[in-house]
């Protein structure tokens, strides 16, 4: 599903499900873009998946917990646990801040970075890359936002953000990813390790700051080609173990993710 509002992106949302499940699953999409706000046109695609879709574990799902004023600086440490370089991680976050289609508006899709050189290597820097066809397992549908919610994450943005962070780092050479929503009252952001955990950051952003983005940094000489095959056309189905911790400080979190 895709909503615009004067030629602008409002929301977005897909998911994989048996063909039985299509027209419902449709109709909780158009409901939802409708009462997100004012919107001009909602666009509903059902596609035939072509693949059998690849199984991923869900990253660990962890929290920071600190000050607001600090959380950048927490960014800069978990990415770093990556290998990425804290000068790197802040250029990305200026980018994120001013909107990273270059023009003050966000991008639709993802940012792929080189972390050695630091180069940009999405085809469409207007655009980025767009990852799609992913979803929770069906073992999960029914339990895992209770257990979310039970958690204290009952945002259906955890969820999400969850998922498309666990496709995301699991793409080719793919070492970490930087977010943060555009949505203006939704402030916190993660930081998702490959093979570690997924970090949310409450209070990444400033309340009403309308930018917000993705950006994936790829180990050094990866194949953007290949990134870009995996996020956009590789069904993905995200299943347990589900590990979801409580909050906890950086020093405590590192260990965590170390473990
Ligand atoms: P959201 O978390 O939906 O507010 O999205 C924040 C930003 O992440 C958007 O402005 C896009 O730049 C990017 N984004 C959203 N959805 C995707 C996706 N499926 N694949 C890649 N990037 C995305």
């Amino acid at each position: 599903m895709h909503a615009s509002n004067q030629g602008r992106h409002v929301s977005g949302a897909e998911d994989l499900v048996a063909l039985d499940a299509a027209a419902t699953a449709a109709a909780r999409f158009v409901e939802r873009a409708l009462a997100a706000g004012p919107v001009e046109e909602v666009v509903v695609r059902v596609e035939m998946l072509t693949r059998v879709p690849v199984n991923l574990p869900l990253l660990p799902l962890f929290t920071a917990d600190g000050p607001a004023a600090e959380v950048r600086a927490t960014a800069r440490v978990l990415l770093a646990a990556a290998g990425i370089d804290a000068g790197l991680a802040e250029t990305v976050m200026a980018i994120l801040s001013a909107g990273a289609a270059g023009d003050g508006n966000n991008m639709r899709g993802a940012m792929l970075i080189d972390s050695a050189s630091g180069l940009r290597l999405e085809r469409d820097q207007r655009r980025g890359v767009r990852a799609r066809h992913f979803a929770l397992a069906s073992e999960l549908r029914a339990t895992l936002p209770d257990e979310l919610a039970r958690a204290g994450y009952a945002h259906h943005r955890t969820l999400e953000g969850w998922l498309l962070a666990t496709k995301m780092v699991a793409t080719p050479g793919a070492l970490a990813e930087l977010c943060w929503s555009d949505e203006p009252t939704y402030t916190t952001g993660y930081v998702a390790l490959a093979g570690m955990g997924y970090v949310r950051l409450p209070h990444l952003k400033a309340e009403g700051d309308p930018h917000g983005g993705r950006a994936l940094f790829l180990a050094p000489g990866s194949d953007p080609a290949l990134a870009t095959a995996w996020l956009e056309d590789t069904p993905c189905l995200a299943g347990g173990p589900v590990n979801i911790h409580p909050p906890q400080p950086l020093a405590a979190l590192m260990k965590a993710l170390r473990s």
